[in-house]
């Protein structure tokens, strides 16, 4: 078997976890570590490596009916000196009354 190969197995790049390119040691609270580092020392192997790491961006969606045709949801609104303020709770939508 080849270095090559060897180094193949290890699985090293998109990990969940910052593992040793060298000897795939994983380094465990990963989510105190700063988004990269240009030296970190291996506790397993005691090598040198860098890394780099990426936020993964996550979408939340929710249903909004009153997009699609249906009343808003209004939500209690607050009242002021000379108006009230109510928000939609499905799609954000704000509307101010005059009293
Ligand atoms: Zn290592
Ligand atoms: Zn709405």
């Amino acid at each position: 078997m080849s270095e090559f190969d060897q180094e193949d197995k290890i699985y090293h790049e998109g990990t969940d976890e910052l593992v040793c390119p060298y000897c795939g040691n994983q380094f465990q609270d990963c989510f105190e570590l700063p988004e990269c580092c240009d030296d970190v020392e291996c506790g397993e192997c005691g090598k040198h490596f860098t890394y780099e790491t990426y936020v993964t961006r996550t979408f939340t969606s929710k249903k909004a009916d009153c997009l699609n045709g249906s009343p808003h949801e209004w939500r209690e609104p607050r009242v002021y000196d000379k108006y009230t303020v109510k928000y939609c709770r499905a799609c954000g939508k704000r509307e101010e009354t005059k009293i």
